[in-house]
């Protein structure tokens, strides 16, 4: 259905597509995952006619996208793109959101452009905001209505630009749904994402972007599982970390927690898992008794979406996470609550307490 054949793309000196090949077929989900600045905004948009490239071509059933002689609309057509940032039309009702393009574009009747719209809207979950207008939506509501009216334009591709990342991280899911949905209906999918699970999971297979490359494709599991290249194995296997050092018992909790919460925000985690962390990190810090020598750090590992929670410290805590002594301590009642591990250990003079914060 798409065939890429040496596509580039340069911006003057920056060369950020250097040869793209790759073959597309019907029905289709693939996920483009990689650091950013690797070209996939621009790779889509290239397929979507929204940038010419600089060399190569695509072709969509066997017409080339970049030839003189092809019909900009008529290939557009084929394909709907969903952004970052919703860009509905503010001053129409969700409604008219939805059929205007099939009016005015398809020549659609009124009665079967609205009838079209109502199915889409109950595809999608928001049957009841037929007559809401955009700014009465939440993020999640709008992202949702924006891939309706994508739809409703009955594209043969669906191209996603990391349609969550603009989202509050209590939106996410439902507009993952959504996408998980239509790909049941069998339409073609390409979807840039940071959501690594769900890429995971959706995907007939996944191309991993760096170096102006698509730098290695597979399946799900070639990819998530058992990553062959050095740049895709660094990419699927980080970890990212905050650090902090406490040497007195002047310590600042608040801009500890402060610093943890930023770090959350940044990853996207939801607020009660935020919450949590600042609670183990006061919870853990009470149990201490020498302050002179902490060290504290946060993982958020990306490719499973665990968090941990370490804490090192010297003296002996007589092991206060001892099932005996832990009775009546409700700072470790707290941590059990919200910890789905907790490990304590005890080597060169050092406590090291180890947590699997609750997701
Ligand atoms: P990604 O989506 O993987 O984060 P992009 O495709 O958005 O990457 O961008 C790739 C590179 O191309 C970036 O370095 C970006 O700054 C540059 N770039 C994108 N669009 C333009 C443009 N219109 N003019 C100049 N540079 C651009
Ligand atoms: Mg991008």
């Amino acid at each position: 259905m798409i065939r890429v054949e040496g596509l580039s793309k340069h911006y003057g000196e920056l060369v950020v597509l250097k040869e793209i090949n790759t073959v597309i077929h019907k029905g289709e989900i693939i996920s483009i995952i990689g650091p950013s600045g690797t070209g996939k905004s621009t790779f889509l948009r290239c397929l979507n006619l929204l940038e010419t490239p600089t060399g190569g071509d695509i072709f969509i059933d066997d017409v080339p996208l970049f030839d003189k002689n092809t019909s900009v609309p008529k290939v557009r057509q084929k394909m709907g793109m969903v952004f970052q940032s919703f860009n509905l039309y503010a001053h129409l009702s969700v409604l008219e959101n939805l059929t205007i393009g099939p009016i005015k574009l398809l020549g659609k009747k009124k009665e079967e452009a609205n009838k079209r719209a109502v199915e889409l809207l109950n595809l999608v979950g928001l049957a009841e905001k037929v007559n809401s207008f955009p700014d009465e939506l939440s993020g999640g509501q709008k992202q949702r209505v924006a891939i309706a009216r994508c739809m409703a334009m009955e594209p043969e591709i669906l191209l996603f630009d990391e349609p969550t990342s603009a989202l509050d991280p209590t939106m996410v899911s439902e507009v993952l749904a959504v996408i998980r949905r239509l790909a049941r209906e069998g339409i073609t999918m390409v979807i840039v994402t940071h959501e690594m699970e769900f890429a995971a999971n959706i995907s007939s297979r996944v191309f991993y972007m760096d170096e102006g490359l698509i730098y290695e494709e597979g399946s799900p599991e070639q990819i998530f599982e058992n990553p062959q290249r050095e740049k895709t194995k660094t990419f699927i296997h980080r970890i990212r970390s905050l650090v902090r050092h406490i040497s007195s018992k002047a310590y600042d909790l608040y801009a500890i927690q402060g610093e943890m919460e930023i770090f959350c925000e940044k990853h996207m985690l939801p607020k009660k898992v935020s919450d949590d962390i600042m609670l183990i990190v006061e919870e853990v810090l009470t149990l201490q008794s020498d302050f002179s020598d902490i060290d504290l750090s946060l993982s958020y590992h990306e490719k499973d979406g665990s968090i941990e929670f370490l804490c090192e410290s010297t003296g002996n805590l007589t092991n206060l996470l001892d099932e005996t002594s832990m009775e009546d301590n409700i700072g470790i009642l707290i941590l059990k609550s919200r910890c789905k591990h907790i490990d304590y250990r005890y080597v060169n003079g050092r406590n090291i307490i180890n947590l699997t914060v609750k997701l």
